[in-house]
């Protein structure tokens, strides 16, 4: 048998964490086992679904780099065929016509709600006489296809992660197959297109488990042999709800655009509820292929821990090549017209950010905490000038030791460290003092990679150039802070 397995998402909203997660299973199961991965849109609420929707889902699908083998098959371009089976199921005897409005049900619907009461279609349609029901058919009223749900009956099944798991079908009603405007529903479509795609492993979230019963009732009503069904667990957020938008990002392409990288984002998603043999985490993507199996899932809903995805994000980031790095960078460094500098001199910026490298979590990171390295317009944060920028001193100091470095020869960490000390010292200041000043000067910030380091990798021109240019606000600065 070759494996095939399929991700089916709706396009009414973005491709979330969680669909993203399902995506990522089915994907490593079919890379396991040999087989085919499919992708099918099932944009059947036509009012909800749009092509925005989908072309954002496929951009992060591939952003993610699941790719598919068939597909995008899209839902709305097969109607024929669900039509076709759901009159099937009616003609062998499993559906039948109901003929009630919609918005009357509905309303009942919310008056048993309002009054605590349970409600169910009451199959007033099915107790119609053969012939009324021909009748009202030629007269051209609207109708739906119901599938008769047998009663009393528990329908089992073996879930792939669940296990047994039994559904009394005695709460289940009788649920439309087609709607009067001849559009499926999706316990329609799912099977009609599993079964028509020879899907053959169901991996899904487990929001789906309590449609799996009407799913396997069509199956077996039309004789087509079953899928073998695997529920995994819901993502939660920290307080143990489903996880949503209240808990933050959600979308995987926000992830994208706030600085993760893919290979990051994918390696934490796979842990969410998959506990791979051996316990490490950090698995590149044939490690995944390699030990992922389905009896590795567990039943217990993951919790999404935004601090984990950042640590594992820095990892990342951390094990990429300098020049790999820069080319990630890109397209945030585009968005701020930094890139044609940085394409120009790359063996400037690639020491640049190696050094940055260690203390980033995000890619974005590197144009915040790293400004100073891509541009001269940084700001100089006020309260980083207001904390080092005191002392009477250092305006003479800064000059000084700007005379000083643009006489260095070499102009190395340690040929610049000496020079910094000395200077300081030969004017009985603290080096501390001096260091920090320079630091802010240079960054605009009070933290950082070492201060020596960055005045290397930054280079002899700029750093005198920065040092000189900082001389009349630091001035104006110190003068301040005699005032006060
Ligand atoms: N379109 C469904 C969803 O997005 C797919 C469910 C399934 O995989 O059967 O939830």
């Amino acid at each position: 048998m070759t494996v095939r397995v399929r991700f089916a998402p709706s396009p009414t909203g973005y491709l979330h964490v969680g669909g993203a997660r399902t995506s990522l299973f089915n994907w490593l199961f079919a890379r396991k086992h040999g087989g085919a991965f499919i992708l099918r849109i099932e944009d059947t609420d036509v009012e909800r679904s749009s092509a925005e929707m989908v072309e954002g889902i496929l951009e992060a699908l591939r952003w993610l780099g699941l790719d598919w083998d068939e597909g995008p098959y899209y839902q709305s371009q097969r109607l024929a065929l669900y039509r076709e089976v759901a009159h099937a199921l009616w003609k062998r005897g499993y559906a039948y016509p109901c003929f009630c409005d919609p918005a009357v049900l509905e309303r009942e619907r919310e008056v048993a709600r309002a009054q605590g009461r349970p409600w169910k279609y009451d199959r007033r349609c099915d107790r119609l006489d053969r012939s009324e029901q021909e009748r009202r058919v030629q007269a051209g009223l609207p109708y739906a296809l119901r599938f008769r749900v047998p009663e009393d009956v528990t329908l089992r099944f073996e879930d792939g992660v669940h296990g047994a798991v039994g559904f009394a079908l005695r709460d289940v009603e009788d649920f439309v197959l087609l709607r009067s405007d001849g559009y499926p529903t999706y316990q329609l479509a799912v099977v009609v297109d599993d079964h028509d795609m020879h899907v053959t492993h169901v991996i899904r979230g487990d929001d789906h488990i309590a449609n799996t019963p009407k799913q396997i009732l069509i199956y077996r009503a039309m004789d087509w042999p079953l899928p073998a069904f695997a529920h995994v667990p819901l993502i939660l957020g920290p307080d143990r709800s489903r996880l949503s938008k209240r808990h933050g990002a959600v979308s995987v392409l926000a992830y994208r655009d706030e600085g993760y990288l893919p290979e990051a984002l994918r390696n934490y998603l796979a842990l969410l509820g998959w506990y791979p043999p051996g316990g490490q985490e950090i698995l590149s993507l044939d490690d995944m292929v390699r030990l992922f199996d389905l009896r590795d899932v567990n039943k217990a809903n993951p919790i999404f821990d935004v601090q984990k995805l950042q640590w594992m994000n820095a990892e990342y980031i951390r094990q990429l090549p300098d020049d790999v790095l820069l080319e990630r960078l890109r397209p945030f460094l585009e968005r701020r017209g930094w890139w044609s500098d940085v394409q120009a001199h790359p063996e400037r910026y690639r020491s640049r950010v190696s050094l940055l490298k260690t203390r980033a979590r995000l890619l974005t990171d590197f144009l915040t905490m790293g400004e100073a390295f891509f541009t001269e317009d940084y700001t100089i944060d006020p309260e980083a000038s207001a904390q080092r920028w005191t002392d009477t001193r250092l305006p003479t100091l800064m000059e000084t030791l700007a005379d000083h470095l643009a006489r260095l020869t070499e102009f190395t960490a340690l040929a610049i460290e000496a020079t910094v000390r000395a200077t300081a010292e030969q004017a009985s200041v603290k080096p501390a003092v001096l260091i920090h000043a320079v630091r802010v000067a240079l960054t605009g910030r009070t933290v950082g990679p070492g201060l020596f380091e960055l005045m290397e990798v930054l280079g002899q021109d700029t750093v005198v150039r920065r040092l000189r240019r900082a001389l009349p606000q630091l001035r104006e600065m110190v003068s301040k802070a005699i005032r006060q």
